[in-house]
């Protein structure tokens, strides 16, 4: 998104999604209902009489190839792709309604949510909008992954990300006050390699996968190609980190630094921003200049995958 607006906002209407949990292989559907202001993203088991569960950093679950939320024992899964468009729209205060564990995986990427925000359209509410103004530095390492939050104006990521061929090493640096989260971030696809995928599923992880969801990596290539960025991959764990920080319960206003991290290091920065009171400050969004919303719309991400001019951007 460009500039944030400065109310809260929630969707227009109700929105529905079909398919299946990426590590699960369990078919859900999942519908998303407008809120209140002041409510925030709120999950809803449909299937366990209507559990709730907030999506807030006390509620992550134990992560590792995907971020969960746990409450009183009921699970919802892989919640970060949806986290990261509602965000990156500016959607604030949403229900989000499955009748199963884990959310859809749809196309592997962020860009079905996008496309239905925008078909339904946003509404701005009667509340101030407030977002995390980081005040003092916030790290985490663990041997050579690390990630930081440093103050700074607008929502600005840098990853870095180092795997073996043939993603090999990658930077993305992302800038959400001036570049569009539709066309930079939502169509960059999940992806893992061919020769993990063994491995992964003995461990009960990606039922759900397919060349339709993911993309899949030999040392040679793609599989499924083409990409739809040649730095597609890093583009995904922008995606993802932007998910996994919307825990921290509302959008950040600082700079990222990601290196080689993942959702454990994500929600570990959430858990020890939170803790530290003197890091950060709730902070209300000032007034847009006239017209900083309003571009937002004009930037369609099927535009961005149309455009060979922004490959490799
Ligand atoms: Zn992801």
């Amino acid at each position: 998104m460009s500039q944030p607006a400065h109310l809260e906002q929630t969707i227009a209407e109700p929105m529905e999604f079909a398919g299946v949990g990426l590590h699960s292989g369990a078919p859900v559907t999942m519908r998303l209902l407008p809120a209140p202001a002041g409510s925030g993203i709120v999950f809803r088991r449909t299937d366990l009489d209507n559990f709730e569960i907030p999506a807030v950093g006390r509620n992550v679950a134990k992560v590792s190839y995907a971020t969960s939320l746990m409450r009183q024992g009921v699970l919802i899964s892989t919640t970060e792709h949806l986290l990261s468009a509602l965000i990156g729209m500016g959607v604030d205060n949403v229900i989000v309604e499955l009748d199963n564990l884990e959310l859809p995986i749809l196309d592997g990427s962020s860009l079905p949510y996008v496309g239905a925000i925008l078909s339904v359209g946003i509404r701005s509410q009667r509340r101030r909008r407030e977002s995390i103004r980081v005040l003092r530095p916030v790290e985490v390492r663990e041997g050579n992954k690390f990630i930081g939050v440093y103050p700074g104006s607008g929502y600005r990521i840098d990853y870095i990300i180092d795997f073996p061929a043939p993603i090999g090493w990658q930077h993305a640096s992302v800038d959400l006050a001036t570049e569009t989260y539709g066309a930079f971030i939502a169509p960059a696809r999940t992806f893992g390699y061919k020769a993990d995928e063994q491995r992964l599923r003995n461990m009960g992880l990606i039922r759900g996968a397919s060349p339709e969801n993911a993309i899949v990596l030999t040392p040679d290539g793609p599989e499924n190609g083409p990409l739809r960025f040649i730095d597609e991959c890093v583009r995904h764990k922008v995606l993802d980190l932007i998910g996994d920080l919307a825990l921290a319960g509302r959008r950040i206003e600082g700079h990222v630094v990601a290196e080689r991290a993942g959702h454990a290091m994500h929600t570990a920065l959430v858990s020890r921003l939170m803790k530290d009171r003197s890091a950060w400050e709730l902070a209300r969004v000032p007034v847009a200049e006239e017209s900083a919303e309003g571009s937002e719309a004009a930037h369609l991400p099927a535009a961005a995958m149309a455009n060979p001019a922004l490959i490799g951007a």
